[in-house]
């Protein structure tokens, strides 16, 4: 290793959430001090300049997903949007037909379960296999019995295996089924210009692109009346947070292809780095689709929790998705790729970022080696006793 980290513990959990960029600190400051004016208040200009900021807000996140501005809608987070994606795609319907991929997001997964048992939605549950790839038959087969509505993620937060969507939007739309992508993970990670146009519902959050936490996006396309319903006396908009998400989604669009070639750089380093000095590390996921600054890895034999003990002071990473790991429950992604038990008890989720270094990343796993040989080591001694 040639230097010291800037910063430590060095952040590896881009999945989870990302530090917010020094440019949507700055755009968010000017805006609690200058707009501070109610933007419902349209009478003044005071209140217009708040509300004018939301309208640029609204511009840049259409930029961002190639849609029209009066076609994205602030929620409270990506949980809020998918929650109201399906009470549009739900409303005023009898019992309506859903499918979505077994790993889908847990709050993808738990507004479907609570829908329902209300009796409002029967749901397929479509299978991956041991990549968490989308068995794309398993789609076109619950295609073919009829769906009204399809739920994919663009990227899974976990695995970071990236989905067809080209050709799930394609089937769905030949098949007459809706559809909401949740590009939560993608975004920034992937080319999100013309989704906009082609799903009915895409979901977005501020604290994955370097933005503000507590803001997230539904785009709908088509905006009908429904919409405008749900969306109307929302309470008094949050100005700093959406015009911090809309510099976020700016930057993220403007160097896409710059951060995807650092990050994949970095996530290579780390990953070379750690399976030459590991020989039984497994990298997990489908690596031909995986977003480009994610790793997932086990290692058979050794405890997540154990690595995680001994180096949480060095290195944030996580054995899972921030929900399930906080929660200590088995990953619900895993299980679905059928993933052996030591693979899974072993299972490590890291992910570089904007701000990771080459010193962060040899400092990670020279961190991480030293956890594995230790843990190796007391286990070697343990057997001997
Ligand atoms: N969807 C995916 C794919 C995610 O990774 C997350 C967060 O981890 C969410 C939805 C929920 O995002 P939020 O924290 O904005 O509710």
């Amino acid at each position: 290793m040639t230097g010291v980290p800037a910063k430590l513990p060095v952040y590896l959990d881009h999945h989870a959430t990302t530090p917010m960029d020094p440019r949507v600190i700055e755009a968010m400051a000017a805006a609690m001090r200058d707009l501070f004016g109610n933007p419902n208040s349209v009478e003044h200009a005071i209140g217009r300049q708040a509300a004018a900021a939301i309208m640029a807000a609204q511009s840049q996140l259409a930029k961002f997903t190639g849609c029209e501005p009066e076609h994205v809608f602030f929620t409270a987070s990506a949980s809020d949007a998918i929650r109201k994606a399906l009470e549009l795609a739900t409303v005023g319907a009898g019992m309506i037909s859903v499918a979505a991929m077994r790993v889908e997001h847990p709050a993808t997964i738990a507004a479907l379960n609570a829908l329902a048992q209300d009796g409002r939605i029967e749901t397929t549950w479509l299978d991956v296999d041991a990549r968490g790839q989308l068995e794309v038959e398993s789609l076109h087969r619950a295609l073919r019995k009829g769906l009204d509505l399809v739920c994919i993620m663009m990227a899974n937060n976990e695995v970071g295996t990236i989905y067809p969507i080209a050709e799930v939007l394609s089937a769905c739309r030949e098949a007459g089924a809706r559809t909401m992508i949740d590009a939560t993970q993608a975004a920034g990670r992937l080319d999100l210009s013309s989704l906009g146009t082609l799903a009915d519902f895409v979901v977005l959050s501020g604290h994955k692109i370097y933005g503000p936490k507590g803001i997230g996006a539904l785009i709908v396309p088509d905006a009908a009346p429904d919409v405008l319903r749900l969306f109307s006396h929302a309470g008094t908009p949050n100005v700093a947070a959406i015009v911090g998400f809309g510099v976020a989604a700016d930057v993220a669009r403007t160097e896409l292809d710059q951060e995807r070639s650092t990050t994949a750089r970095l996530r290579n380093r780390l990953q070379e780095g750690l399976s030459s000095a590991l020989e039984t590390l497994n990298v997990n996921g489908d690596t031909e689709h995986r977003l480009p600054h994610s790793l997932h890895i086990s290692i058979p034999g050794i405890p997540n929790d154990a690595v995680l003990a001994r180096i949480g002071h060095e290195v944030a990473i996580s054995t899972g998705a921030a929900c399930a790991s906080g929660a200590q429950e088995p990953s619900h992604v895993l299980r679905a790729m059928n993933l052996p038990e030591p693979l899974v008890d072993s299972a490590l989720r890291l992910s570089v970022g904007r701000f990771t270094t080459d010193v962060d990343v040899d400092f990670a796993v020279e961190a991480i080696v030293r956890a594995v040989c230790a843990i190796q080591g007391a286990q070697e001694e343990k057997i001997a006793c």
